[in-house]
């Protein structure tokens, strides 16, 4: 069952549109990850979900229910939405303790006090509980704010960058307990996320923001492998480009030929090309002929390598540098020559911004 439902939701600031009749449903049990660049509109989107801006176009239902129409002018109020809330300013009440912030508005004792303890415990918090919120690191605050949205178990949770103040050793291990925790409660999550890393793992469903609307809607896999422009493409992750010329269906570069399906012949495309679809081996064959390809420089940045290949033509002396990633150490030394396999699964053809 689809526990919300966002139906052509437009929303405006005095001289700029924010939101551009988004539409999105999540299911109970689902976690829906919104990403797209600072200003484009995620955490509007979710203060008019959760009622804290009033809704000017659109409709959005929560649990079946409308509760918000713009056409009907109707309007329940936040705390009446039985959504759980977590902002980025996720305010904790600075008079009372960690246990206490938690079970606000629930019962002190019974299931949903027995479930607060055991979620403190999983969320690394044990021993905490009797703390006050101004003794606590931000990750640490983060969590108890997220404890306390999800502690009325709410059929609906909105939560806003909730792992932005987790430094990084604790970051993985905080978001595979969220993770769990949500999928054990059965909640339908909106989540929004800057980092496309996050919004892979977390999600089971991803939204592509751009300019108040919605650009592309799918499962994690598909967004990655199959972008629909190149925005999308270079949002989850640094892509090298390349240009061409589309002839006989395909576009022609010095690593190989790519498919550019229905784009016609004749028209300029850009080639994107992800740094782990370039396979390298230090061997200077399987580039194509007037073609030299050497690294500039190598590095290891732990699980991966980076490489810089410069890639240049022997006929007309251009050049273009390239980055691959490499798992595992692979660092050849400056000027080793290297041949590239290409894995088409990660480029891409777009036609050129200025066709
Ligand atoms: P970020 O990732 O940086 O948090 P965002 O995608 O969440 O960005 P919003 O905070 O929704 O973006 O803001 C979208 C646009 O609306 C921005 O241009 C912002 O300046 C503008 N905006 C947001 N709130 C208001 C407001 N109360 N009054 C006027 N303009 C606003």
């Amino acid at each position: 069952m689809s526990e919300l439902v966002a139906i052509e939701v437009s929303h405006a600031f005095p001289g700029t549109r924010v939101l551009e009749s988004v539409s999105l449903t999540v299911e109970a049990g689902q976690l829906v990850c919104l990403i797209g660049p600072s200003g484009c509109g995620k955490t509007t989107l979710l203060r008019v979900i959760a009622g804290l801006d009033r809704l000017q176009r659109g409709r959005v239902l929560v649990e079946g229910k409308v509760v918000a129409d713009a056409d009907a002018r109707r309007h329940t109020s936040p705390e009446k939405r039985g959504i759980g809330l977590m902002f980025q300013d996720y305010a904790l009440f600075p008079h009372l303790n960690v246990f206490e912030n938690v079970v606000y508005g629930v019962a002190r004792s019974g299931e949903r006090a027995t479930w607060a303890r055991e979620a403190l415990a999983r969320m690394g918090l044990e021993g905490y509980a009797d703390a006050y919120p101004h003794t606590l690191s931000g990750g640490e605050q983060q969590r108890v704010a997220l404890l306390r949205a999800l502690a009325p178990a709410p059929k609906v949770l909105l939560l806003d960058e909730p792992f932005s103040d987790l430094d990084i050793t604790r970051r993985a291990q905080i978001r595979e307990e969220t993770f769990d925790l949500l999928k054990e409660t059965g909640v339908a999550t909106l989540m929004v996320t800057h980092d496309p890393e996050e919004a892979m793992f977390m999600a089971d469903h991803i939204l592509v923001m751009a300019g108040g609307r919605i650009v592309q809607a799918g499962p994690p896999l598909k967004t990655y492998l199959e972008p629909v422009d190149a925005f999308v493409a270079a949002l989850f992750g640094p892509v090298n480009r390349l240009e061409g010329t589309v002839a006989g269906g395909r576009v022609a570069t010095p690593l190989g030929s790519l498919a550019a399906d229905g784009i016609p012949d004749g028209t300029r495309v850009q080639v994107l090309i992800r740094p782990e679809a370039l396979q390298l081996d230090p061997a200077p064959d399987g580039v194509a002929g007037d073609t030299e390809l050497s690294v500039d420089w190598a590095r290891l940045l732990g699980r991966t390598s980076l490489v810089r290949l410069r890639m240049r033509s022997r006929a007309t002396g251009a050049e273009v540098l390239l980055h691959a990633r490499v798992y595992g150490t692979f660092l050849p030394a400056t000027g080793t020559a290297v041949s590239v396999r290409l894995d088409r699964d990660r480029a891409f053809v777009f036609p050129a911004a200025d066709n």
